[in-house]
């Protein structure tokens, strides 16, 4: 039986989440890739637990990770069940639905059937009564978005949430979104866009967005899937994700033009005393915006390596300059 290390609060730094109650931990853990899947079950656990030791209070995951879809949220719950029970109300656990989950109709999108069902779907899996964040994952063009947030509207009242989040939406997509919700009573909490020193996209007016209306962001893939890490500094290894079976990062994508870009970025690092990992995540919490980011891991000793991003989270403008010219310049 898991007993939880009594000095977990001890180190780990809590961030506002925008104009909320709620504080998040400088690093959250994702169980997108490496958390699905039976086989998985024994180092999942052990990231998992070690990183509620690290004081890391936030899981996320969504109806179909895996893969099969669907058996990370299995894990986690077993997880919760072996291990985790008595601490539940210590923990922030997130899912989201909109991405493929089941055939038909039903089963992607915006509907309020698609996603209350699909939430319902979620809790039976992990074995919860409510979700903390329920979020949308992806804006749907073809509903009326009316629909999408009357349905997380719908998920609070009823008690499965507690807060909701969209991830993916833009800003003017936000702006909308927060308007809707607001009508309804509703705050949105926090959103989950794609952001590293790689993927700018937040910055073309989404966090200016996220600023004025007191909403926090939680980037996702904050190391560009381990690229901005020293992963692939001297080749591909053999348990990587680039080297796995993901269709998300593929190899070529490590192109010498891209490692050349990286590695001085990992000289970057040095100089400030951090790994490049560090470095990114620490990058993202310049912004007060940031409330946390979410990570992943297929070992729970780049879990270790992540949280001490928290121990220089200054830069200097001569700094961000240069990660500037490196990165986009
Ligand atoms: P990252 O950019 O953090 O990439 C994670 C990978 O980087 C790991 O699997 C590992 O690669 C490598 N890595 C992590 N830490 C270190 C370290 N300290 N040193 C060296 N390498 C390291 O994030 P992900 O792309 O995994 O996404 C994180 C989470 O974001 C997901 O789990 C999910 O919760 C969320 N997400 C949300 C999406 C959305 O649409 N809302 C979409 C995608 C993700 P390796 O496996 O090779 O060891």
């Amino acid at each position: 039986m898991y007993t939880a290390n009594e000095n977990r609060y001890n180190h780990m730094q809590y961030k506002r989440c925008g104009r909320s109650g709620i504080k998040l931990p400088t690093v959250s853990l994702g169980l997108w890739h490496n958390f699905g899947g039976g086989s998985l079950y024994d180092p999942a656990r052990q990231m998992v637990l070690g990183a509620f030791d690290l004081g890391i209070t936030h899981f996320d995951l969504a109806n179909n990770y895996g893969p099969p879809p669907g058996s990370a949220e299995e894990n986690f719950g077993r997880i919760l069940k072996n291990d985790l029970r008595p601490y539940r109300d210590e923990m922030i656990i997130s899912t989201k639905s909109g991405y493929l989950m089941w055939p038909g109709p039903y089963g992607e999108w915006g509907s309020r059937k698609q996603m209350l069902t699909s939430l319902d779907q979620s809790l039976k899996r992990m074995g919860l009564e409510y979700v903390d964040i329920f979020y949308h994952h992806r804006p749907d063009p073809d509903t009326p978005m009316e629909e999408s947030m009357g349905a997380l509207a719908t998920a609070v009242q009823s008690g499965k949430a507690l807060y909701v989040g969209l991830s993916n939406y833009n800003a003017e997509q936000t702006e909308q979104a927060v308007r809707l919700l607001r009508e309804m009573g509703l705050k949105l909490l926090i959103h989950q866009p794609r952001y590293n020193m790689l993927d700018r996209r937040p910055e073309e007016g989404l966090y200016a967005v996220l600023e004025r209306e007191g909403i926090g962001a939680i980037p996702f893939s904050p190391l560009e899937q381990g690229i901005l890490t020293d992963r692939y500094l001297k080749g591909v290894p053999a348990d990587s994700r680039a080297a796995g079976a993901s269709v998300f990062l593929q190899p070529e994508k490590l192109t010498e033009e891209l490692l050349g870009r990286v590695r001085r970025l990992n000289d970057l690092a040095v100089q400030r005393g951090q790994t490049l990992a560090q470095m990114a995540l620490s990058w993202l919490h310049r912004s007060p915006v940031t409330a946390s980011v979410i990570i992943g891991a297929s070992k729970l000793s780049q879990i270790e390596d992540a949280v001490q991003a928290q121990n220089n989270l200054t830069f200097s403008e001569e700094e961000l300059r240069l990660i500037d010219e490196i990165t986009i310049g």
